[in-house]
């Protein structure tokens, strides 16, 4: 059976409402929280900061330490607390997506601590993290090429949509879930992964909806990190 109609009504290239917030973390140097749908990322940033133990310090460029968790009582069956193979997989791929927007030899020996909490998952979660560090890490003033913003798109039975939910992800007849991160000036991908099969041709599509909702998303990080800092000023 076709899937004709989204089960939240949504047209296939829409995404969820989404919502963007910076400096929900006081203590930290730069945080930000994003939302899309019932999906909630907080992220803080503390440094750059000298690493220890010493060992570790690279004297030519700094490095880019991500910790994403998932909260236990962000899903409606508990999630084990504490690192999991996932987390630490997420962990390793954000680092990885936004890291080409960093220059970090402006930091050597140096650590930028980036914190990923998920208080709410409804599918897309390393998106929203992504989302959420690109606009703390511009927050702390780290300086950056670009934002990067971050959608999953996918294939829900035979249909190409953007900003699958879970319930799309369970889908009986079968999803391909394909989460994106996207630099939007450099027009570069930095992220890229893909779960589930597609032809060519549905990449395609998915890729080019992906653009669409990443430059959509991004609009959101600028105009609410614009917003934060004229406040500030005042
Ligand atoms: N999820 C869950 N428990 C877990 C891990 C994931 O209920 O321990 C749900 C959660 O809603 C999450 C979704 O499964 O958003 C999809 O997880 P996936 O690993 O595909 O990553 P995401 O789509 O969140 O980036």
């Amino acid at each position: 059976m076709s899937y004709t109609k989204r089960f939240d009504g949504r047209k296939f290239d829409e995404m969820r409402k989404t919502e963007a917030k910076i400096g929900v973390i006081k203590r930290a140097d730069g945080s930000a929280m994003f939302k899309i749908g019932d999906t909630i990322a907080i992220a803080a940033v503390y440094g750059p900061r000298k690493l220890h133990p010493r060992f570790l310090q690279n004297p030519s460029k700094g490095i880019l330490r991500c910790n994403y968790d998932m909260a236990s009582f962000s899903v409606p069956d508990r999630k084990r607390p504490g690192p999991s193979r996932r987390s630490s997989e997420i962990s390793l791929v954000t680092a990885k997506s936004l890291s080409p927007v960093l220059d970090l030899s402006k930091h050597p020996n140096a650590v930028i601590d980036l914190f990923i909490e998920i208080t709410q998952a409804n599918a897309g979660t390393r998106c929203a993290g992504i989302t959420a560090a690109s606009m703390a890490l511009a927050h702390a003033g780290i300086t950056m090429k670009d934002l990067v913003s971050s959608i999953s798109v996918g294939k829900v039975s035979d249909k190409v949509v953007v900003d699958l939910d879970k319930e799309e992800e369970d889908h009986e007849e079968g999803a391909t879930d394909i989460p994106i991160a996207y630099s939007p000036r450099t027009k570069d991908f930095t992220l890229l992964q893909l779960d589930g099969n597609v032809s060519k041709k549905e990449l395609k599509e998915a890729l080019e909806m992906s653009k669409k909702g990443c430059e959509e998303i991004y609009k959101l990080q600028v105009k609410t990190l614009k917003d934060h800092f004229k406040g500030e000023g005042k």
